[in-house]
């Protein structure tokens, strides 16, 4: 458990101001480890490794972080980022029938993810869905298929062993045409390793049928094996998208880290169970918080807690009450509250009951804005963040540039804050305490 690690190795280590080379070396070594734990695969683990050793030799440490919380919130800000930061949904605005291909190994869940997928696309999009196998070699197979998707109640079209998976497809194409189908998922066969009669079979497909996606499948279990196999696929197809599944047998998660490395498309699903409703959206950052071990979740709950510094909240508001107004830099602190208001809502999510007790938390905004603001924030001088005011046109367009967003996003912030003071001045003194008390949980 990476947490856990770097909380007994780092947090002895005091220190303001900077992450010292030697810190960074002592929580790389760990978080290689850690990694490597996960599953990750090895060229994968060492180009992360000095992407984070990269980034942390620059990152100040946040004001009430230890060394050892400040370097894993910056891998799991590499790690989120690298895992591809937002869920991305399936592209299906094509003419219809839009064309989902299915690759992968023999038994990564291909024909599980195609009764899968029918179902959510029937269900949650209303589209009218048809599916065909391609797997001409086992007769299991396609009739697996017939059964799956008789359950999530979609047609199949009908094929045979020992037909060519070229003409079915074709012939699925049309009669996909006839009926005014939305979307045709196409399953294959797959081998159960990588070998070349399978690339050959599953780049005629594509050829042939010119899919709007195409799905990597992937078993999370085969870990190492899985950037192997992806590196194999990606090779011999323009893959749009990959599928996770068997997640619910892997807690390590490493498998998503090297097969988003290693074929630099999106993980667009996780399978979470062999029953046709366990597809969902793939969250970057939940796998983030796998792969680092926080499995631990109490234990980390009990941590976010304690982050909120109470005291500090008290003190903040006895500050706002006597004397100076409202600034960014009590803005910035708010925005950090929240963050780590924001992660313990993600871990919550693991719990039994935790999607009630996050409910409740809906307000807490703890996704990527939160972190841009307290980019911005940090770009600003000490001078600007008291004195807002003074931020012009030039100003602005300086810290855009310095935080990698927009000018628009800046002009964003400032108004937020400007809104966020207006309250501040209506909330009356006494009950600021108790509402920065509230906020601090
Ligand atoms: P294919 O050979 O690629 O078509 O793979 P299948 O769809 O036949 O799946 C192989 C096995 O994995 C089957 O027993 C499935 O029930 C199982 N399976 C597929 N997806 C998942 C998943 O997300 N979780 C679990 N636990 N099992 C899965
Ligand atoms: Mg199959």
């Amino acid at each position: 458990n990476l947490t856990a690690r770097l909380s007994r190795v780092l947090d002895s280590l005091r220190g303001q101001g900077r992450l010292t080379e030697d810190q960074i070396d002592t929580a790389a070594r760990e978080l290689r480890m850690a990694l490597l734990e996960a599953d990750v695969a090895l060229p994968v683990v060492k180009d992360f490794i000095e992407h984070v050793r990269q980034r942390a030799l620059g990152a100040e440490i946040t004001q009430s972080l230890t060394p050892g919380q400040e370097f894993l919130r910056i891998v799991q800000q590499a790690l989120t980022e690298t895992l591809g930061s937002r869920p991305e949904p399936l592209n299906l605005r094509q003419q219809p029938p839009a064309i989902i291909l299915m690759a992968g190994l023999q038994g990564s869940g291909k024909t599980t993810t195609t009764a899968k997928l029918a179902r959510l696309l029937k269900e949650q999009e209303k589209k009218k869905v048809m599916v065909v196998s391609c797997d001409v070699y086992r007769p299991a197979a396609i009739e697996q298929l017939r059964i799956v998707a008789g359950q999530v109640g979609v047609e199949v079209f009908p094929s045979a062993v020992g037909q060519d998976p070229v003409t079915i497809a074709q012939n699925a194409l049309a009669e996909a045409r006839r009926q005014y189908v939305d979307v045709l998922i196409v399953d294959t066969a797959g081998r159960t390793t990588v070998d070349e009669a399978m690339m050959k079979e599953i780049a005629a497909l594509h050829a042939a049928l010119d899919p709007v996606e195409t799905l990597f499948v992937v078993d999370s279990m085969t870990g190492q094996d899985a950037a192997k196999t992806a590196r194999a696929f990606a090779d011999v197809l323009p893959l749009t998208g990959v599928v996770l599944t068997k997640i619910d047998g892997d807690a390590r998660g490493g498998a998503a880290l090297s097969v988003r490395q290693v074929t630099g498309k999106p993980i667009k699903f996780i399978g979470t169970g062999e029953k046709t409703d366990r597809l969902e959206v793939f969250h970057p950052d939940r796998i983030a918080a796998r792969i680092l071990g926080q499995g631990d979740v109490l234990g980390l709950i009990e941590e976010a807690v304690r982050k909120v510094d109470h005291e500090k909240a008290a003190r903040f508001a006895e500050k706002l009450k006597k004397t100076k107004s409202f600034d960014l830099e009590d803005f910035r602190e708010q925005m950090l509250q929240m963050q780590k208001m924001g992660s313990m809502a993600s871990l919550l999510e693991k719990l039994p009951g935790g999607a009630q007790i996050q409910a409740q938390l809906q307000h807490i905004d703890a996704d990527k804005q939160v972190r841009r603001t307290i980019a911005i924030i940090n770009s600003m001088t000490i001078q600007e963040r008291r004195h807002p005011d003074l931020i012009k046109a030039s100003r602005k367009r300086r810290i855009a540039a310095g935080s990698g967003v927009e000018v628009q996003e800046v002009n964003r912030l400032l108004r937020q804050f400007e809104t966020t003071r207006e309250m501040m001045k209506k909330v009356a003194s006494g009950g600021m305490a108790k509402l920065m008390r509230s906020m601090a949980g």
